[in-house]
């Protein structure tokens, strides 16, 4: 299974509310000024296991917490830990939390690729690589303007 690079167990810059962020190691857009250059290497930090799985559901399991934002590094070039994820919010919670992902890919080329039937299952998706020409200071949960958030059902839509 993939890596994961870090845990926050209550962030509150990483989606809307307070939230579990998983920070899945490796990427290889390397988007010129990417804040998570550090964790572009697939063999950074812990080795998932099931039994971590299960420790990010219990930090999942308070009432203050929205849902959880998985980030990475690449969701999607490691997705077989990624869908584990998803996975496992759904059985433990159902839709009671919210799933938001980021991806470097753009929803255009996710809709005609393998990892599609993913966007049937999480909240929100964040897409686009980094482009530092198009860096903005005050944009919420991206860096450049080309990063789009698209609120996939209305769990994830900022009027629930
Ligand atoms: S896709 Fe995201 S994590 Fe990967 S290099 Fe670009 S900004 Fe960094």
């Amino acid at each position: 299974m993939s890596n994961i690079a870090k845990i926050m167990p209550a962030s509150m810059v990483d989606g809307e509310g307070v939230r579990v962020s998983v920070y899945i190691s490796g990427c290889s857009f390397h988007c010129t000024g990417c804040y998570n250059a550090s964790i572009w290497d697939f063999n950074k930090g812990t080795p998932c296991s099931d039994v971590l799985i299960q420790e990010i559901m219990t930090l999942l399991d308070h009432d203050y917490i929205q849902g959880l934002s998985i980030l990475g590094g690449e969701p999607l070039q490691n997705i077989e830990l990624t869908r584990q994820l998803v996975r496992a919010v759904r059985e433990n919670f159902g839709h009671r939390k919210d799933i938001w992902l980021w991806s470097g890919y753009m929803i255009e080329w996710i809709l005609h690729s393998p990892y599609a039937q993913l966007l049937d299952e999480i909240d929100v998706l964040i897409d686009g690589p980094f482009v530092q020409s198009l860096y903005r200071h005050h944009l919420k949960f991206r860096g450049s303007l080309n990063q789009r958030i698209h609120y996939l059902t209305k769990k994830g839509a900022p009027f629930e």
